[in-house]
């Protein structure tokens, strides 16, 4: 997968895109990013990006020619195939919320256009000529686009095949499967007279694959009750839910 990021400062990118599984990807081929200097499109000799907001208004908004050009440079300077059907993703508070699910969509495309918003925002007419979604990554603002980037890049990177280690790690966790996951314990066995649930030492995996389901459901039926609606559950399943959900208490 090939992602540009169009950005009026492209160093915010160096540490996350660099380290840890984004960087070990870009190592190994599996994905590589493109940083593009937004301030290069700049119009005139001060390299101009953004300018006064027609109707009045607090602030400045990204102008549209720079972004344009910068996405066409992309696009139509290239000769891959891919890089023609790039899809374009514009930050912005106003999108449709980011979530794993968008994340697995965003994997499908081979090639990504991330634009990254600054000042009050960006020109309507940037949506009409060249992005294809608009993704918010909560409902909050930001100072730009560039954190809400390296959010959606990095949750759509480790779904990419040979990303992370182990699918499994990817199938199990937090809302790849309706609920969230069950809680997680490592060595020592006692920790400050507090134990790890015996079930999880037994070596029963039917056992502790039971316990982790009933926990997933009562941990989400606590904290983002919200998500069981979409859940798929069996009877049994829904009535511990229901019943978590109307006497909330400890989880594990
Ligand atoms: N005036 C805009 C509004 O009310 O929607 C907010 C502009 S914000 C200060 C500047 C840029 O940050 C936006 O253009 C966008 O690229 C980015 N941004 C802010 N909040 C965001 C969010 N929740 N998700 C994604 N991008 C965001």
């Amino acid at each position: 997968m090939k992602i540009h990021v169009i950005t009026l400062f492209p160093e915010m990118f160096r540490g996350p895109f660099d380290k840890s599984i984004i960087g070990r990807a870009s190592d190994r081929g599996l994905v590589e990013v493109n940083i593009v200097d937004l301030r290069g499109f700049g119009i005139g000799r001060h390299k101009l990006t953004d300018d006064i907001v027609y109707g009045g208004g607090a602030g400045m908004l990204m102008k549209p020619e720079p972004i344009v050009s910068a996405v066409e440079s992309i696009i139509l300077d290239s000769e891959r195939e891919s890089a023609r059907s790039a899809w374009v993703v514009l930050t912005s508070a106003r999108g449709r919320l980011f979530n794993q699910r968008v994340a697995a969509e965003l994997c499908n495309h081979s090639e990504l256009i991330v634009i990254c918003g600054r000042y009050e925002g960006v020109d309507e007419r940037v949506s009409q000529l060249v992005v294809d979604d608009e993704i918010s990554v909560g409902d909050y603002v930001l100072t730009g686009g560039e954190i809400a980037a390296i959010s959606i890049v990095d949750a759509t990177v480790r779904l990419l095949p040979g990303v992370v280690g182990s699918t499994q790690s990817l199938e199990d966790e937090s809302h790849s499967r309706e609920l969230l996951e069950h809680p997680q314990y490592t060595r020592p066995a006692v920790y400050r007279e507090m134990e790890v649930p015996k079930v999880l030492l037994s070596g029963h995996h039917a056992e502790i694959a039971r316990w982790r389901r009933e926990q997933s459901i009562l941990t989400t039926a606590h904290r983002r009750p919200d998500l069981l609606a979409m859940a798929h559950l069996n009877d049994t399943e829904r009535a511990i839910a229901e019943e978590a959900v109307e006497s909330p208490g400890e989880d594990a």
